[in-house]
């Protein structure tokens, strides 16, 4: 006699398939200009790709060491030094993993343990609150709110209390293009300190700030070297994100844990892959200068063309996103039913900026765009949406 099968895990049963993979088949099934996921349309630096190419041929493919090749390890602590002053020691703070998405789960796993409270602010990024909620973790969420994305301090305080075991904090931050100031990263550093609690630091986005906007690791301030946990992406910083390269650098006394965190999910991150980021990491300051200001240029250009269309834009210190108001153009939906409508009236592809809140009363009037496209893309995309607001007016008019 057989009995029904007994219900999967209830946590991931609940959870729904990521909002960026639901929007990009969306963008596919009606040939949408895809401005949702955020991915570039372009190639990253040709020497990290060859370096890559021509690690596969020499005979190096076995498993490499379980925190990351020694060339890399190395590349990450020395990129730490020109860009931050931090003093890392390859061998014993670097942790490489498969991207930044592993290397934030695995700070998780590295501090959080049942019924320890996680401070996350809202809007957050797809992985975290399931993550912390697989732990048995309890979630306190904070939120920022458009326009503006202020730091709401004195919630941010409430939320800390003796339970608190870590805070993640994503700055550069996805979608708001929020850059934290020192201010408000003191702040946060100082409630930090004093509840003995950790800081997992989402830093996928530090070399994408604009207008002089510098990006400052919480790990520099007074006091949080040992306590902060730095997460980077070559994703993000290479252009090439399908390669799931990610680096964790962390004191010599949570790199253990986060170094067992990886062997239990991964173990490790292709070799080739890792010495390609190698190679990217020890580019000359110029390649990293020449992305932002790349980026900063597309960022202008899609922010003219939306602000043209009568959107309601939002500034953008750093990311690959811009933030956008729609009502002004007349559209009564909210951002969900807004970014179907473009998909598939428009074809041009949004993310609605709800998806990157936990509670039912988020924001629901602005769209995410991605704006790491080919300038004609940009353009299309903007002429797609001019053609279909034109043909709205008209629309309103016949109706009229
Ligand atoms: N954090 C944020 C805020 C992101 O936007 C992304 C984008 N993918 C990630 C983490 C994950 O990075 P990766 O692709 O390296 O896993
Ligand atoms: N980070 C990307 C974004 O925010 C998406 C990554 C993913 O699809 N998981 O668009």
């Amino acid at each position: 006699m057989t009995v029904p099968l007994k219900p999967q895990n209830d946590l991931l049963s609940a959870t729904g398939t990521t909002v960026f993979t639901v929007m990009s088949a969306l963008a596919v099934q009606h040939g949408a200009i895809n401005l949702g996921q955020g991915f570039p349309d372009y190639e990253g630096p040709e020497v990290v790709v060859r370096a890559a190419a021509e690690a596969l041929l020499d005979g190096r493919n076995q498993y490499p060491p379980l925190t990351g090749v020694p060339e890399l390890r190395a590349a990450v602590a020395e990129a730490n030094r020109r860009f931050y002053g931090l003093e890392i020691d390859p061998a014993a703070e670097v942790v490489v993993t498969s991207g930044a998405t592993e290397a934030l789960t695995a700070c998780l796993m590295a501090v959080l343990n049942p019924g320890d409270e996680c401070v996350l602010i809202e809007p957050l990024y797809d992985t975290y609150l399931p993550v912390v909620r697989m732990l048995g973790a309890i979630p306190k969420l904070v939120r920022l709110t458009p326009p503006k994305w202020e730091l709401p301090r004195a919630e941010l305080a409430a939320a800390f209390g003796p339970k608190t075991k870590a805070i993640l904090l994503n700055s550069p931050m996805n979608p708001a293009g929020k850059v934290f100031t020192s201010a408000e990263l003191a702040f946060v550093a100082d409630l930090v300190q004093r509840h003995g609690a950790y800081a997992i630091c989402d830093e996928v986005y530090e070399h994408l700030t604009f207008d002089g906007w510098a990006h400052i690791p919480l790990m520099t301030l007074p006091g949080m070297r040992e306590r902060c946990m730095r997460v980077g992406s070559a994703g993000k910083t290479f252009s090439l994100t399908g390669w799931k390269v990610g680096y964790i650098t962390a004191d010599r006394s949570i790199a253990p844990n986060l170094a067992k965190a990886h062997q239990l999910l991964t173990f490790t991150t292709p070799p080739n892959l890792q010495r390609g980021v190698a190679v990217g990491l020890g580019l000359e300051d110029s390649y990293f200068t020449g992305l932002s200001a790349t980026l900063q240029a597309k960022r202008d250009r899609l922010a003219a063309g939306l602000s043209a269309l009568g959107f309601g834009v939002l500034p953008t210190q750093g990311s690959y996103f811009i933030t956008a108001d729609f009502r002004p153009l007349g559209f009564s939906g909210d951002d969900v039913a807004f970014c179907r409508h473009i998909t598939e009236t428009a074809k041009v592809t949004a993310i609605p900026v709800s998806a990157f809140y936990a509670g039912a009363d988020a924001p629901n009037h602005y769209a995410r765009f991605a704006f790491c496209k080919a300038d004609a893309v940009l353009d299309e995309a903007l002429a797609r949406l001019a053609a279909w607001k034109s043909a709205r007016v008209e629309g309103v008019r016949e109706a009229g």
